[in-house]
């Protein structure tokens, strides 16, 4: 009886040191995003596990505490050049624990958090470094000898500002009207949106056509492009939003590839936001989708009340749906003449991205990503091209009716040839012929070069 209590009590100890072990979280890999003012690191983790990230100086680095954790494959380093990490090393601590240390360039304002897993992940310990940061990591000396000199200039600098005080109308006279586009790429970083049959990444294809249209944009003389993202990193759809407010876009366009289960769908289609979320049952099943960015970036939606408060209280909002509604439109008619659309007229959902109670907005689904045919269109540069082409024809059509006081449409009537550019993408870009665009310019054969300056045929 003895001997077999014995054995149940070591079985016991047995399993529950088995258990502990099996709680230990292991980190898997690690991924990095670099945004221009930011840089994400997302540790994929087997399991949830308490952490603690601070930073240290002399040299500059952050410490991350993993309790409980252990690496089981080496972590990928930065690339030499990146601005503001240069190599990341791990050791184990305290026997069970890991620590990760990121020696920096650069001070850095760390955040993180962990995050529970989605269909893609399991859990994540998502680091954000936010390089915009100049009170930080400064030496005891160094904070000494800074009040010491603002002690000694203080009464200078007083004079100096009372100087300084300049009219307004500087700033108004070199404020030019623009026409602000904000082109906004969906998804990016992590978050890879929807994949294709041969593993084409959404993100990829949709940041294609966004630098077409953006270069086709900074090209028309009187609008201005910027870019929602610059890169592969991943920007929270609120964030995409204030971007776009704080360039005072004038309009805000955002580029998606669709997918669906059934790889036979297929076309091109246009959103703007409804009123009352999505009207039918396959826009529902879109807002979902694209929505469900925000948890697979793992942003987090702190400002969430306060913007859907501006977003039911601003009374503009009716004037801004029915000028998205009129963009939408003049799209999917320029799409038509591209291939199939998906649907013949302007869809609505409840995109947060189309949120914005001032600005216009539309979200553009380019093709369906998950049909072979149009995986492969969008893969090609010819065809993003052309989408880019056809999504600024439909502004410039909106804006010939509906431009803001002050500003008037003009065709592009020359063109600066940069690095990388061919005849034919300028002839096709413009929307003429290379026979036009060669005879006008005098080019005998295909040979263009960089700073070179175009006349572009009119009519
Ligand atoms: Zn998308």
């Amino acid at each position: 009886m003895r001997r077999l209590l014995i054995f149940f009590s070591f079985l016991f100890l047995f399993s529950l040191s088995g258990q502990l072990a099996a709680k230990q979280a292991h980190v898997k890999a690690l991924r990095f995003w670099t945004a221009p003012d930011s840089t994400r690191l997302v540790f994929d983790l087997t399991g949830k596990t308490a952490h603690r990230v601070f930073t240290l100086d002399n040299p500059k680095r952050l410490v991350i505490d993993l309790k409980n954790s252990r690496k089981t494959r080496s972590l990928i380093q930065p690339p030499v050049n990146h601005g503001i990490i240069s190599r990341i090393r791990s050791a184990p601590r305290n026997k069970k624990d890991l620590r990760i240390v990121i020696d920096l360039k650069k001070p850095i304002a760390p955040q993180s958090q962990i995050l529970p897993p989605n269909k893609k992940y399991g859990y994540r310990l998502v680091v954000d470094l936010n390089h915009q940061v100049k009170t930080h990591y400064k030496t005891a000396a160094k904070v000494k000898a800074a009040k010491t000199k603002a002690k000694i200039k203080k009464p200078a600098a007083r004079i100096v500002k009372k100087k300084k005080i300049s009219p307004v109308k500087t700033v108004a006279y070199k404020q030019s009207k623009q026409l602000v586009i904000a082109i906004d790429a969906g998804h990016g970083g992590e978050d890879a949106g929807a994949i294709g049959p041969r593993k084409t990444k959404e993100k990829q294809v949709v940041f294609a056509i966004a630098k077409k249209l953006q270069r086709l944009i900074r090209n028309h003389p009187g609008m201005k492009p910027v870019m929602i993202r610059k890169g592969d990193y991943y920007v929270g759809l609120r964030q995409r939003m204030k971007i776009a407010r704080k360039a005072k876009a004038d309009l805000f366009i955002s580029i998606h590839a669709d997918a669906f289960k059934n790889r036979k769908v297929k076309g091109a289609s246009v959103f703007t936001l409804s009123n009352k979320g999505a009207s039918s049952e396959a826009a529902r099943w879109l807002a979902k989708h694209e929505n469900a960015a925000d948890l697979v970036g793992g942003v987090s939606l702190d400002d969430k009340s306060d913007v859907l408060k501006t977003v039911l209280l601003d009374l503009s909002q009716t004037a801004t749906r029915d000028a998205s509604y009129e963009v939408a439109e003049k799209v999917l008619k320029n799409f038509r003449s591209i291939g199939k659309l998906h649907s013949h007229s302007v869809q609505k959902a409840g995109f947060m991205v189309l949120k914005s109670p001032d600005i216009p907005s539309i979200l553009v689904e380019t093709a369906f990503i998950s049909n072979p045919q149009e995986e492969r269109k969008l893969r090609s540069s010819r065809y993003q091209q052309k989408m880019a082409k056809a999504i600024y024809n439909g502004i410039l059509d909106y804006f010939q009716y509906s431009a803001p006081a002050g500003i008037r449409m003009a065709k592009a009537t020359t063109h600066k040839i940069s690095r990388g550019e061919t005849l034919s993408e300028i002839a096709l870009q413009y929307g003429v012929s290379m026979k036009q665009l060669r005879s006008l310019n005098k080019i005998p054969g295909n040979k263009i070069r960089i700073g070179q300056v175009l006349s572009i045929p009119q009519g």
